[in-house]
């Protein structure tokens, strides 16, 4: 392998997810298309940080990695689909290959794998409400060069003699699989197109326009077509909202009003997805009253949900001496009431 992930991002190989994390929104903050119009070294380079967080940042990929890296495992054999190459080592070998045997990226032109090609982040309004999103978008597509073979030329598989099969011999049985080397085609690409390392995608990083349907949540999975025809999917993540939280179609909030305001009513503005409206908070509302604003939530199908804004209450010490003589006079009248009720 040419590309140490950890030396791509600049930590050691016992570093935390945090400072994975860290590193990588450093160096892609440098590195970033947008920062360097043009540049091609830059885009190089960002790809490959993108590649190596993608793998650094998931633990089984990661601990997968870990393995390859240390040589505690042999990576690369099992079962490539399309066209194998033999190499000297009798592997694939390079950094695209990892990332396709991680990914099944690259290979997925034969199996059908849905693998998400690239993640874009999405403001939670947006998610809710759907709406256009601009990123940057890793994508992978089939290579140019070699119009998505991996290579040129056949010749037969050396390790099954054509036959595309492997025989297992256990005891008195035999079992039969299909030939790692060749995928069970019988047959190897003579040579491997430069351009794509042999697995028939190249990937580049994409300034794109993306529709976001309404009520979409982190985590959900978008297709995406892209320019060649092909599709690749696309992973949101929609990152917490400091006030909202949702709940299927409904949007909780929880705003905080004082003692006050608690006993006489008062009107707030209170955010809502589309901008602030004007709430009336009753008089008398008690700490965990919760109000329903209709038809704020996320919409579906015609229909939208609601809003539901959780009312808390702050009760503090009173800050200095007039407060407190406020609030004692409350109690005194409190009191009077109540020797008058008890007559
Ligand atoms: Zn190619
Ligand atoms: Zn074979």
């Amino acid at each position: 392998m040419d590309k140490d992930l950890y030396s791509v991002l600049g930590v050691g190989e016992k570093a935390t997810e945090d400072e994975i994390k860290k590193a990588y929104r450093k160096l892609a903050r440098k590195y970033h298309p947008d920062a360097n119009q043009g540049d091609k070294r830059a885009e190089e380079k960002f790809k490959e940080i993108s590649d190596a967080y993608d793998i650094l940042r998931d633990p089984e990929k990661r601990a997968r990695y870990d393995d390859v890296r240390s040589g505690r495992a042999y990576f690369g054999g099992g079962g490539m689909p399309g066209g194998g190459f033999e190499t000297p080592g009798g592997g694939f070998e390079g950094f695209e290959d990892l990332l396709s045997s991680l990914f099944g990226g690259g290979i997925g032109r034969s199996s059908r794998r849905q693998t998400p090609s690239g993640e874009v982040e999405v403001p939670f309004a947006t998610a809710a409400l759907g709406g256009r999103v601009e990123a940057t978008i890793r994508l992978s597509r089939s290579c140019a060069v070699c119009g998505g073979a991996g290579g040129t030329g056949e010749k037969t598989c050396q390790a099954c003699k054509g036959s595309g099969r492997r025989t297992e011999k256990r005891g008195a049985f035999s079992t039969m699989h299909p030939c790692p080397v060749c995928g069970g085609r019988g047959k190897v690409l003579t040579s491997a197109c430069s351009s794509c390392g042999g697995t028939g995608r190249t990937t580049s990083n994409d300034r794109m326009i993306v529709d976001i349907p309404p009520g979409s949540s982190d985590g959900d999975l978008l297709r995406l077509r892209q320019p060649d025809g092909s599709s690749a999917i696309l992973r949101l993540r929609v990152p917490p909202d400091r006030f909202f939280r949702r709940e299927g179609l409904d949007i909780h909030c929880t705003i905080t009003i004082s003692a006050p305001r608690a006993a006489l009513g008062t009107t707030m503005m209170i955010r809502t997805l589309e901008g602030r409206i004007k709430l009336r908070i009753p008089a008398g509302t008690q700490p965990g009253t919760v109000l329903r604003v209709p038809s704020r939530g996320v919409p579906s199908g015609g229909s939208r949900g609601d809003q539901f804004v959780h009312v808390e209450v702050s009760i503090r010490p009173p800050s200095g001496d007039s407060e407190r003589r406020l609030w004692e006079q409350l109690l005194d009248h409190e009191g009077r009431l109540r020797r008058r009720e008890a007559d």
